[in-house]
C-alpha cells in the first residue's frame, strides 16, 4: 500500500474547461487544500484550462501536471487515455483536438436540434451558457433538461435522452489509442489509460490488452482510480508492476456534476502515491536532438 504520509498526488480532474463545475483555479486550490503535492488537470479533448491552473499552482507551490483525457474509439467500453506533460498550446496531439472539438461543437449543435424536434425545451444556446462557453457536452444537456423539470435528475436524462441508443443522442468522431499514445510522445509527453475497468474486460482480457498498448508506447495506467475499492486498486498495481506500467491515480473530480468524487481522495479513502510523478517524468521521450 502506498505511504500517505502527506505525499499523496491527485493526476485526474477536470474543470470548467470541459464537465467539472470548478474553475482550473478552484481545482488546482482544492488539491492543495487536500494536501497533494502534485495536480494534474485532465480536461476533456483539451488543454483550455492549463496556464490558469499552472499560474494558480505556482503561487501555492503545488506542482501542475500539465495534462488532458482523450476519449478513444473503443466498443463496447470505453476507452479514457490521460496525456501528461503536453504542451498547453500547440504541437501535434493540440492539432488533433482542435479537430476533435470542431466536430464535438457541430454533433451538440446536432442534438440540441433533436431534442427540440422532440419537443423539448432547450437550445443550442443554453446549452452552451450552462457550460460557460466551453467544453459543451452532454452533461450540460441534462443539466438543462434538469432545470426545466424535463426530467428529474442527470441520470434520467442520460437514459431518457441522452445516452447512446436514445433519441437525443449523436455520436461524434472517436480517434485510435495508438494515435493518441503516438502524438502525445510526438508532443513531449507520455499516455496512460485511464479508470482500466471501464474498458470492460475481464481480468485476463484486461491483462492482454494493457500488454498490447504498453507495446504501442502506452506508460502507465490508472490503478488509484477515485471510483475502485482499495482490492481492485491493489490488483490492478499488481498488474500494471507486471506489465511495467506505471501506477498513476487520480479521483476524476469533476465539482457538482460527480459530487461524490473529491479532489485528491476520491470517495474519500483515495491515496495516489507521489513516486508515480518521477516514473512518470522518466517515461517522456527524449527530446528531438537539434
Ligand atoms: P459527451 O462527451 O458529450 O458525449 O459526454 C460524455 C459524458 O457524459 C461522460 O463524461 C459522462 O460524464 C456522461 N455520460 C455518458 N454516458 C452517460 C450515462 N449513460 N449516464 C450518465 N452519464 C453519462
Ligand atoms: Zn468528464
Ligand atoms: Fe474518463
Ligand atoms: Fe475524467
Amino acid at each position: 500500500m502506498p505511504d500517505t504520509l502527506g505525499r499523496v498526488i491527485d493526476l485526474h480532474s477536470h474543470s470548467t474547461f470541459s464537465d467539472g463545475s470548478e474553475s482550473p483555479e478552484r481545482v488546482v486550490e482544492l488539491a492543495a487544500s487536500a494536501g497533494c503535492t502534485a495536480v494534474a488537470l485532465t480536461d476533456h479533448d483539451g488543454t483550455g484550462g492549463l496556464e490558469r491552473a499552472t499560474a494558480r499552482a505556482r503561487q501555492l507551490g503545488i506542482h501542475l501536471i500539465s495534462g488532458c483525457e482523450v476519449s478513444c474509439a473503443y466498443s463496447p467500453g470505453t476507452m479514457h487515455v490521460l496525456c501528461y506533460h503536453v504542451p498547453a498550446s500547440g504541437g501535434p496531439l493540440q492539432e488533433e483536438l482542435a479537430r476533435l472539438r470542431n466536430d464535438r461543437e457541430r454533433r451538440n449543435e446536432t442534438m440540441a436540434r433533436k431534442l427540440a424536434d422532440l419537443g423539448l425545451p432547450v437550445t443550442y444556446e443554453e446549452v452552451v451558457a450552462e457550460a460557460g462557453g466551453v467544453g459543451v457536452g452532454r452533461p450540460h444537456f441534462a443539466a438543462v433538461l434538469v432545470r426545466k423539470g424535463v426530467v428529474s435528475s442527470v441520470q434520467e436524462a442520460f437514459d431518457s435522452y441522452l445516452a447512446k441508443g436514445t433519441p437525443g443522442y449523436v455520436s461524434k468522431a472517436r480517434i485510435e489509442v495508438e494515435t493518441v499514445v503516438d502524438l502525445a510522445r510526438r508532443s513531449g509527453g507520455v499516455a496512460v489509460l485511464a479508470h482500466p475497468l471501464s474498458l470492460g474486460l475481464e481480468r485476463q482480457s484486461l491483462a492482454a490488452e494493457l500488454q498490447r498498448l504498453a507495446e504501442l508506447g502506452l506508460a502507465g495506467v490508472e490503478c488509484y482510480y477515485g471510483r475502485y475499492d482499495p482490492e481492485t486498486r491493489a490488483e490492478l498495481a499488481a498488474l500494471a508492476s507486471r506489465l511495467g506500467l506505471v501506477a498513476t491515480g487520480g479521483s476524476d473530480f469533476h465539482g457538482t456534476y460527480k459530487p461524490d468524487l473529491s479532489m485528491g481522495t476520491g470517495t474519500g479513502d483515495l491515496t495516489v502515491p507521489d513516486t508515480a510523478v518521477e516514473e512518470l517524468a522518466a517515461r517522456r521521450p527524449p527530446a528531438d536532438p537539434g
